[in-house]
């Protein structure tokens, strides 16, 4: 889809992108300048496998800043992004048809990465067909082979930010059970309404290198750095030797640059990311107020990320069919549900621009709200609606 969205843009067209998962924001400065400096210095070489320790030191920081909780360099990898830190998770973790617990709607890349390290996807919907994962759905798809849960929250794509019984729940079942919890804490500040994205670690007993909680985070969406590629995941010490081993013999080491620029982003202003919380919130508020006059859409508003899931059900049940049909009619991008294993709906990003999203949503109820008016500007061409 979004090949032929690029192909219709080359062309001029006027296309509207509701399918993108990153902020518009530059990268803030004290990102560029350290690794500016880095890079002055000429001296761009391989770093330690597992991370610069003045990066390492800015995540420890991080996390006590943000979780209350103290770990040591032992306990972090940096990585290429937050997919290379679940990447080598999942390889260290998984024998072959060991089984990973994953929890629809999910991150398209969890079920992709199980499989091409061998281990089996499960996936676990919430029986009552909404969104938020239910602690009994998932005790009864635990089975002997169980290696790994990961859970998403806030949620890409539902935008949901899961409850803290849930999360302490699923921390204390993992600990009984031995269990490895991966919590993809990605978007944990980009919360709205005052909410908070409850840690794992509030819940977890005992020592981290006795504990089966990995957390993965990292730049790209906080700090809208998504090109910069830069992750991490904090996890047991013997688990983040066996992920440095793996990442010896891919990729070696992130780049030093890149690690420069993480460490600037850590180190430097936070009002950054708390902006940036802003004007997403502000999003979140237009594109519900869009969606809400929507005849039909039925949408759970999101507490966080940017993105909302909304069900188009009443309209067409086949969430690739209708995304196809929007992009065609109406040159809007969205993501069908079905990449995130839930039929009938639509990821919506809301973190582009006010006007794209006025004007994605009211091409959107044009093409398939009948009771909206049937013609529409899109760019300068008037069109008439002769399908409805
Ligand atoms: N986890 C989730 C839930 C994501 O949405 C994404 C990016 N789309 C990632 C991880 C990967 O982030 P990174 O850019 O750090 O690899």
């Amino acid at each position: 889809m979004n090949e032929e969205a690029e192909l219709l843009r080359e062309r001029g067209e006027p296309v509207i992108h509701l399918g993108i998962g990153e902020p518009k924001n530059k990268a803030p400065i004290n990102a560029i300048l350290n690794s500016v400096a880095k890079l002055n210095t000429g001296d761009i070489k391989y770093s330690p496998t597992d991370g610069i320790p003045s990066l390492k030191k800015a995540i420890i920081r991080y996390t006590e800043e943000n979780y209350d909780k103290v770990v040591d360099p032992e306990n972090i990898i940096v990585t290429s992004g937050a997919k290379q830190a679940i990447y080598n998770i999942l390889y260290a973790l998984l024998n072959p048809q060991d089984e990973v617990i994953i929890l629809a709607p999910y991150w398209v890349s969890y079920p992709e990465i199980t499989r091409m390290v061998y281990g089996s996807p499960v996936f676990v919907t919430p029986e009552d067909g909404g969104l938020r994962p239910r602690m009994t759905d998932i005790t009864e798809a635990v089975s002997s082979s169980t290696k790994a849960i990961i859970v998403n929250s806030p949620n890409n794509p539902s935008g949901l930010v899961f409850k803290e019984e849930f999360i302490k729940e699923i921390v204390e079942f993992c600990e009984k059970k031995q269990i490895y919890l991966i919590m993809d804490d990605i978007y944990h500040k980009l919360v709205f309404d005052g909410k908070k994205a409850v840690s794992c670690y509030e819940f977890a007993q005992g020592d981290i290198n006795e504990s089966r909680v990995i957390s993965v985070n990292g730049i790209s969406k906080l700090y809208g750095m998504t090109g910069f590629r830069i992750g991490w995941a904090i996890a047991p010490s013997r688990l983040v030797r066996i992920m440095t081993n793996i990442q010896a013999q891919t990729t070696s080491c992130a780049s030093v640059i890149l690690q420069a620029a993480a460490e600037g982003a850590l180190t430097g202003l936070q009002s950054i990311v708390e902006n940036l919380r802003l004007t997403i919130q502000n999003n979140r508020d237009i594109i519900m107020q869009e969606l809400r006059s929507f005849n039909g859409v039925k949408t759970t508003e999101p507490d966080g990320t940017f993105y909302c899931f909304p069900d188009f059900r009443a309209y067409e049940p086949d969430s690739v069919k209708l995304s196809e049909f929007l992009l065609k009619k109406a040159l809007v991008v969205t993501v069908p549900g079905k990449e995130f294993g839930m039929e009938g709906r639509l990821r919506l990003s809301f973190s582009g621009s006010v006007n794209d999203l006025v004007e994605g949503v009211a091409r959107m109820k044009w093409a398939l709200d009948p009771s909206s008016p049937n013609e529409i500007y899109i760019g300068d061409k008037k069109i008439i609606r002769d399908w409805l």
